[in-house]
This record gives structure tokens, C-alpha cells and sequence, in this order.
């Protein structure tokens, strides 16, 4: 154990301590990843008497560091080499049943393992000299860690009735580091599931990213489901469960196959805005489901449908409005052309066409596209993924050829204006989309002289002059 606190400062703090004969231990996640050997940037650490002061000197031994107080709530932050530190008194804590913020009173630091939400979080190591090093550990955390369990150290229902945050944390933790939750700690948090509302959303968002960033995300949307907190906190997600059969057809369960589709691409990608598409893709099919006598089961336009739902469940869930969302919404209803491009004999013009509406999204979009393939048809799967090579090939090509990932029009409607002595509106924007439909049609090629040469022909066409001619 010894060795492995190897940051510079651990040894400081130890003598800091020991110097103002106060005791001092490191707490909570970092121990944990420590003994999961997981690297983290911050560190916790609890000190019998004021967390506060303990910064203080720390900060002053390091030379007159900066130290972040934070009055009201009794700690204090300081960063040093490359790590957080933060600081806190041991604490005895109480709760009131309308509130996440307990009541606090000063403690052992028995009592203030016993706040800690699981066993694995509440494991301690003492840094004073005389014990360095030395783990302390009154709930099993260690077995527990070694068994890849998520257990409270209370009782369980009052546990997450105290902090019912912590029913998404216990669901992130066995997402994230792939632990399972002890069945009667599982019970407690799908009898505690109502507790959540009064959670704030965005510290429920914070959880929930944490599992979409996890190496398998439906492990703990899944979990979330079988709780019930699933539907109380994204009524979206369940809404796609379920099958359905009308003359012996059945259309798949689009929550099973969401989470296939989610779980596919996080293989592939890291990025939480991707995955997010991927959560998404289906969600404008519960609305759009019809059955049609000889066609079977439809979702015409589920993903439009998803673009404008996921505006919605943005804004509600209090996810950024800004270009993240756009990136989403737009991958949301772009996720089917790929898929259909491969479906029919891949042209230029349709790859172009991909290319102009997917821009530097194009190769997101693909792998998307790509994780969406789950039928249970193996043949009709080798097919796809064999089209799609061919789809991904002819994309290389007419980019390197055309350019259109980032396309400008390259005749701008101010120079359309001033040529043909036009007054702004219709016929100036009918004009510049001629253009670039020709170029993205493979009529003209992309450049300024082709374009010009192609405005005059069209506005000829038109009945429209050129300004010299006029007068
Ligand atoms: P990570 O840093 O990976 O998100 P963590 O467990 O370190 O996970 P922090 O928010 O950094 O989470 O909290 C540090 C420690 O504080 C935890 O390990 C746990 O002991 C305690 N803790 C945090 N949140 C809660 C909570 N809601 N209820 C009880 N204890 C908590
Ligand atoms: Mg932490």
C-alpha cells in the first residue's frame, strides 16, 4: 500500500500533519481507484478537526499555494502537480426527508466512512507516520472491491432515501467499472425510485453521462430500466419497448435494439455526443409506428420525428443547446441514408449528396450507420456490410475528386444581384440552389468558372438579362 501513494503530495500532507499533531486520511474514490489500480485526479481528504485549516497549512508549507474556501459547506480545494485536493472534518451527518442536504455535525472518522454511499467508497488510509499507509476499512470495502460488488454500508433504503443521487451513482459505478449491485441494495433502490424527483436534473445527467461513457452503456440503462428509474427519469427510452404482431409480422423491440446499436458504437467511439445519436436514432419510432396491410410494420419519418424529440429531451434534461445538440439532432435524421444509399447501385450524385448533408460529420454518421445493422439475418447483414464497404470507397472518391464534405456555393447571391441588377428575394435564391444542385448532381464541376458559365445558361433560360445587356 505504501509505495502506491506515490504523488509528491502525500508526503506533505503526512508532514504537515504530524507537525500540527492533527489526523489525517485519504478518503473515499481516490483509495478506491488506487486499489483498482485506475488512475484519478482528485483527492479527498478528511482530517479529525477543520478541513479548512489543514488546506491552509498545507497550501502555506507549499510555498503559499492558493486555496479555494468554500465557508458554508466546511471544505477548502487546493491543486498541486497535476491533482485536486480536497479537503474536509471528519462529519457526522443527518437527513430530513425534503432535502439532499443533510444535516452536519463534526465526527469520528467512523462516522464519516458511515455517510459514504458504498463500502467501496468508504475505504480510508491513514497518512500520519506512525500508520502510514495503513487501510482502514470498518464495512469490507477491500472484499468488496475484490468481489466487484456495490453494497451500502447502512441499511439501504435509508440510504438512498437520504440521497437518492446515490441510486444513480450505484448504477454508474457497476456501468462504469462493470461491479453488480447487491440484490438488496438493488431492491432499496427500486423502492426508493420516487426519491429521485427530487434530485436535481442535472446531477442526474451527470450519472447518466458517466454511463453512456462506460465501456458497455446498456449495462447500466439496463439496470436503470429494471429499477424503475428509467421510465420516471426518460420515459422516451421505455416508450420504445415492446413488440407487436399483426398478421404474424412482428417489427423488433427498438429498446433491445437501441441499446445493441449504443453499445456498437461505443466499441468504436468515445465520444459522448456519438453515443448520444446512438441512444437516440429510434426515438421518433414509437410516434411513427403504423401498420400497413402489405407493406408490414412502418416508422415513416421516425427520424425527423427523433430530430424535433431530441430538442425536446434536450432542453428537459437540461443537455446542452447548443452545437452538441445540432451535431445529435442532425445524425438523429441523417441516420437512415447511408443504409438506403447502400440498398440501390451507389452513384456519384448520391454520395455527393451525403457528403454535402453530412459534412465533417460523414464518417460519425457512417459508423452509426453501421451499428444500426443488427438484423438477425446473417445474410441480409453480410450484404449491408459489404455495400456499406462499397459506400465508404465511393465516399473517399468523391471527395478526393469534388471536394462537397465542406461545400460552398460558389457563386455567391450578392454577385448573382449586382450581374443581373435583381432586387434580393426568390429568383436569387431559385438561381444559387440551380447551381449548386448541378454541382451536387454532377451536371458541372465544382469550381467559380463552371458555376459562372452555368448562371448565365440557367438565366437564360429564365428570361433573365444580364445587367449590360439591359441598358
Ligand atoms: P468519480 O470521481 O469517479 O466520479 P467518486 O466516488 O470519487 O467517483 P466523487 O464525487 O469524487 O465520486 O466523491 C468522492 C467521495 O465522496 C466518494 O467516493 C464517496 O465516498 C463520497 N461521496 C460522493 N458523493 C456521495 C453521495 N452522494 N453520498 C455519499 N457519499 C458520497
Ligand atoms: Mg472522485
Amino acid at each position: 500500500m505504501k509505495n502506491r501513494l506515490e504523488h509528491p503530495i502525500f508526503k506533505i500532507l503526512s508532514e504537515t500533519a504530524d507537525d500540527n499533531g492533527m489526523e489525517i486520511y485519504v478518503i473515499g474514490g481516490y483509495v478506491r481507484d488506487l486499489l483498482l489500480h485506475r488512475t484519478s485526479k482528485d483527492i479527498d481528504i478528511v482530517v479529525k478537526g477543520s478541513g479548512i485549516k489543514m488546506a491552509e497549512l498545507t497550501a502555506k508549507r507549499l510555498g503559499g499555494l492558493n486555496v479555494n474556501v468554500f465557508p458554508k459547506f466546511g471544505t477548502a480545494m487546493l491543486r498541486y502537480k497535476g491533482v485536486e485536493v480536497e479537503f474536509v472534518g471528519a462529519r457526522k451527518e443527518s437527513y430530513r426527508a425534503d432535502s439532499r442536504k443533510p444535516i452536519v455535525e463534526e465526527g469520528s472518522l467512523e462516522d464519516d466512512q458511515k455517510r459514504r454511499d458504498f463500502t467501496i467508497n468508504a475505504l480510508a488510509i491513514s497518512l500520519n507516520k506512525a500508520t502510514y499507509g495503513k487501510l482502514i476499512d470498518p464495512f469490507n470495502g477491500e472484499k468488496h472491491l475484490e468481489e466487484r460488488l456495490i453494497i451500502t454500508p447502512l441499511e439501504p433504503g435509508i440510504t438512498f432515501s437520504d440521497d437518492p443521487l446515490r441510486m444513480m451513482r450505484a448504477i454508474r459505478f457497476a456501468s462504469q467499472l462493470n461491479f453488480h449491485i447487491d440484490p438488496l441494495t438493488f431492491q432499496a433502490i427500486a423502492d426508493n425510485k420516487e426519491r429521485i424527483k427530487i434530485v436535481s436534473i442535472e446531477r442526474i445527467m451527470d450519472e447518466f453521462n458517466k454511463i453512456m461513457l462506460s465501456p458497455e452503456p446498456s449495462r447500466g440503462i439496463s439496470l436503470m430500466d429494471d429499477s424503475g428509474l428509467l421510465k420516471i427519469v426518460f420515459p422516451e427510452l421505455t416508450d420504445l419497448k415492446g413488440v407487436e404482431t399483426v398478421d404474424k409480422i412482428r417489427h423488433k423491440d427498438n429498446f433491445l435494439h437501441t441499446l445493441t446499436v449504443l453499445d456498437t458504437v461505443a466499441l468504436y467511439s468515445g465520444d459522448l455526443w456519438l453515443r448520444w445519436a446512438a441512444l437516440l436514432h429510434d426515438i421518433g419510432k414509437p410516434a411513427t409506428k403504423r401498420y400497413i396491410q402489405g407493406q408490414g410494420w412502418t416508422f415513416y419519418g421516425h427520424n425527423h420525428v427523433g430530430e424535433r424529440l431530441t430538442a425536446k429531451i434536450f432542453k428537459r434534461l437540461k443537455l446542452p443547446q447548443n452545437e452538441k445538440m445540432r451535431y445529435v439532432q442532425k445524425l438523429v435524421s441523417l441516420h437512415m441514408r447511408p443504409i438506403v444509399l447502400s440498398e440501390e447501385e451507389v452513384t456519384d450524385s448520391a454520395v455527393r449528396r451525403l457528403l454535402f448533408d453530412a459534412g465533417d460529420d460523414i464518417d460519425d454518421l457512417m459508423t452509426l450507420a453501421e451499428a444500426d445493422i443488427t438484423s438477425k439475418n446473417e445474410e441480409k447483414v453480410r450484404r449491408f456490410l459489404k455495400n456499406f464497404k462499397i459506400v465508404r470507397r465511393k465516399l473517399k472518391e468523391v471527395e478526393e475528386k469534388d471536394s462537397v464534405r465542406n461545400f460552398q456555393p460558389p457563386i455567391r447571391g450578392e454577385e448573382i444581384i449586382s450581374t443581373f441588377n435583381l432586387p434580393p428575394g426568390p429568383i436569387v435564391g431559385e438561381i444559387k440552389n440551380a447551381i449548386k444542385e448541378a454541382i451536387l448532381d454532377g451536371i458541372i464541376e465544382n469550381s467559380y468558372e463552371t458555376a459562372r458559365t452555368y448562371m448565365f445558361e440557367i438565366t437564360k433560360q429564365m428570361g433573365i438579362n444580364r445587367m449590360d445587356n439591359n441598358n
